[in-house]
């Protein structure tokens, strides 16, 4: 694992994107919200984003800088797994386990089991066997056991339920920059289904619909394995 953004420590929130540019697409709005409220929060990709078909890693890196910067992240790592081959692998497993007990994340973010990418599938298969790991006291993981509070998965590709959503009107601007930043792989070329010239459109409509269901503008939607459980004064 390589730190690209700020300094390890440890975080609030912390977001596994398969690729470069997964975290601010899919939970980018909260992440914003998240860091402006003054929660130290953090992104870890697990691949370069090699096999894309637009873009450099080296680009993608300096985009992914640039992201950090806008969504006022406190740390970015990646983990330089192979693009195109992310599962749950032994050695995968370890390596992220370690990550999540150096920077310790109360709540981590994970790719929705729910996608058409299977490096996205992949991520969640992955991050399941090292949240395992990092919590597992006899673990042959370096640093002390680590147990994040929540998790929340993010929608990537495909229909999801969600069970939680956040409204984030007032970091959509914030969101859509963050996206922007990432500018070969949003160059308006149709690369695939999912990425055409109106992608953001896309995903702004998304965030519109799911706001529908909460009486907001604009909502990111997550789904939370285990029960919520809430104060009785936010009820
Ligand atoms: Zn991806």
């Amino acid at each position: 694992m390589i730190t690209t953004f700020g300094t390890p420590q440890p975080l609030h929130a912390l977001c596994l994107a398969p690729h470069p540019d997964d975290a601010e697409i899919g939970a980018g709005g909260t992440l914003a919200q998240l860091a402006r409220l003054g929660r130290p929060v953090g992104i870890l990709e697990l691949s370069r984003g090699e096999q894309g078909t637009l873009g450099t890693p080296e680009i993608r890196a300096l985009e992914c800088v640039r992201a950090g910067e806008i969504l006022g992240l406190s740390w970015r790592g990646q983990l330089g797994l192979p693009d195109g081959d992310l599962g749950d692998t032994p050695e995968a497993a370890h390596a992220l386990a370690a990550v999540l007990r150096l920077v310790r994340p109360q709540l981590l973010f994970v790719p929705h089991y729910a996608d058409r990418h299977p490096d996205h599938v992949g991520s969640y298969q992955l991050a399941k066997r090292a949240l395992h790991l990092a919590a597992l006291a006899k673990a042959e993981v370096p640093g002390s056991s680590h147990r994040a509070a929540r998790v929340l998965l993010y929608q990537g590709n495909a229909p999801i339920q969600p069970n939680v959503l956040v409204d984030i009107e007032q970091d959509l601007i914030t969101w859509e920059a963050a996206i922007r930043a990432h500018a070969s792989q949003f160059s308006g070329r149709a690369v695939s289904e999912t990425v055409t010239p109106e992608v953001i459109e896309r995903r702004k409509a998304r965030l519109m619909y799911w706001g529908t269901f909460a009486g907001r503008r604009f909502c990111e939607a997550f789904e939370s394995e285990s029960p919520l459980l809430l104060a009785p004064q936010s009820l």
